[in-house]
């Protein structure tokens, strides 16, 4: 975008309405789109067409596409945030965000049965015989399945891989501070 400043404003909305055209020369119906406002009035000509110049000479902008790409992305990203209601993320100041605060259970093994799991991070069998507790893990938002840890610590760490992959895959990085 070189050294122009975009900024994203929105005043106006408009909405496509299909309009079905008959091209009398060769006999084929065109379908094309005037555009409404939310009322469903059709806008006129004088009323529209300055706009669709104006969005037409966006469009042909140069680094356009990646102006866009980015714009989405934060767009995303600001919707995600204020929408959730389960992750509760730090805040860092200047915009930016730690990854969600780790959520697992503690749980108890049974005293019925010896019973041991793997900690899925360390690698380490945990077994009723040595321990009183081990940790699961279960986060949808995160693609966490339900994941066993042997620790506070192991259960930490899984939950920031996950949060990582989380916040990487979705090209949030810029967000977060991730240490
Ligand atoms: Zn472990």
């Amino acid at each position: 975008m070189g050294n122009m400043n975009l900024q994203k404003r929105r005043f106006l909305s408009f909405f496509p309405t299909e309009v079905i055209v008959d091209e009398r020369e060769n006999g084929e119906a065109e379908q094309l789109y005037a555009l409404s406002d939310n009322q469903g009035i059709i806008f006129t000509k004088d009323e529209i067409l300055p706009y669709l110049e104006k969005v037409m000479k966006f469009y042909q902008m140069s680094e356009m596409d990646e102006w866009i790409k980015k714009e989405n992305i934060k767009q995303e990203f600001y919707t995600f945030i204020s929408s959730q209601t389960h992750l509760s993320f730090p805040e860092h100041g200047e915009d930016k965000y730690g990854l969600p605060y780790p959520q697992y259970r503690q749980k108890s093994f049974s005293s019925e049965r010896n019973w041991s799991c793997k900690c899925e991070w360390c690698g380490i069998r945990v077994s009723s015989k040595e321990k009183e507790f081990y940790y699961t893990l279960n986060d949808s938002t995160l693609n966490l399945g339900i994941e066993r840890a042997c620790s506070t610590d192991c259960a930490t760490l899984i939950w920031k891989e996950a949060a990582r992959n989380f916040v990487y895959a979705r090209g949030w990085q810029d967000f977060f501070c991730i240490d």
